[in-house]
């Protein structure tokens, strides 16, 4: 039986192997494969510029800031094998825990997930990476912390009626020349004080009642504005913007473990003592835990604390 296995990676998987791996304990990592939005490495796999990541100066490329975690996880010794997991099973108080995956089962005492979370996505070509021939990072964007400074001066799109459509929105002006946000009901899922935030902001316009129906431009591989379509007479026009954010949401990937661990409403895991959940040795990292703060940092960061909470719980148990 293994001491850990962390099913996911990313910047929370990748810290909770290198911490576990120095620690000795020899770690499983399944780190996922592609399947849509998700990726191995996780959200900063479809990012480019990592300017907000401590450490480096000039900042990093997503892809390179996974590459060179994970290779530092390997040389302390993390096991770290591709695979999709399919099944966990949780039910023995205190372990072993176990994990299927490509219909073998591994056991340890504890486990760590680092599933992450997949923001959610509008149906459209320019929606995808550029080597699918998409604009993803080329003008699309998921995070406006992590790619609103590439904006500076550009008119800016936001999807979304929520607080993040808001907070993104808000937040955009520092760099835009103007935002706007564009929801498909004339109605606000954002909270009062968010809203009101973003109506008070003058660089903020709104386009209430319109969906997205077009990105332009692939063929230039950059963005260059988008169509918007009412949702209640079909009219469609032409908004000139130079980039894309899309904030219709996030979903943690916990599909997994619906039923086995205590979820919130919204499906992100809820921790019991420190980063452990409800179930003695299963802790929980990074996005699938975290709604709020959502950084490569803040991750990395409670990757760190989950091995160390792991460790402490296999010290608890003579291990
Ligand atoms: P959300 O509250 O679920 O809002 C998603 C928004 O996107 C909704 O307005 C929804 O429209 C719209 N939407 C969903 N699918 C769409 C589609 N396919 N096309 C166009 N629009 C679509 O998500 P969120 O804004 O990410 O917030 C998630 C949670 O995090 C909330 O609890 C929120 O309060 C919290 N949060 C808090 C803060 C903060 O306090 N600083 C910041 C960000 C998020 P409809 O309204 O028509 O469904």
């Amino acid at each position: 039986m293994r001491n850990v296995i962390i099913i996911g990676s990313g910047p929370a998987g990748y810290t909770a192997a290198l911490y576990a791996a120095r620690a000795n304990l020899a770690p499983l990592m399944i780190e996922g494969e592609p399947r849509g939005t998700v990726l191995p490495g996780g959200q900063l796999m479809l990012t480019s510029d990592v300017e907000n990541y401590p450490g480096f100066e000039h900042g990093v490329q997503g892809p390179e800031l996974m590459r060179t975690m994970r290779a530092q996880a390997e040389r302390f010794g993390a096991e770290i094998v591709p695979g999709w997991v399919e099944e966990v099973d949780f039910t023995r108080a205190g372990g072993p825990h176990r994990a299927r995956f490509e219909d073998r089962w591994e056991e340890a005492r504890a486990v760590i997930i680092a599933t992450g979370a997949s923001p959610r996505l509008i149906d459209h070509p320019a929606v995808r990476p550029p080597d699918e021939g998409g604009l993803m990072s080329r003008g699309i964007s998921t995070c406006a912390t992590c790619d609103g400074a590439f904006f500076k001066g550009a008119d800016i799109a936001v999807l979304g009626g929520g607080d993040s459509a808001m907070e993104e929105g808000s937040f955009l002006t520092r760099y835009g020349k103007s935002v706007t946000i564009v929801h498909r009901r004339e109605e606000f899922r954002a909270s009062k004080i968010m809203l009101d935030r973003a109506r008070k902001n003058p660089k903020i316009r709104w386009e209430l009642g319109k969906t997205v129906a077009d990105i332009e431009d692939v063929k230039k591989g950059r963005v260059t504005g988008v169509v918007l379509e009412d949702v209640k007479d079909r009219s469609r026009k032409r908004l000139p913007v130079g980039a894309l954010f899309i904030a219709i949401g996030h979903d943690p990937n916990t599909a997994l473990f619906r039923g086995k661990l205590d979820l919130d409403p919204a499906g992100y895991i809820l921790h019991r003592e420190h980063t452990m959940t409800n179930v003695r040795g299963v802790f929980a990292s990074g996005d699938c835990v975290d709604h709020r703060y959502r950084q490569a940092v803040t991750a990395a960061g409670m990757g760190c604390q989950a091995a160390i909470d792991a460790e402490k719980y296999l010290e608890s148990l003579g291990h």
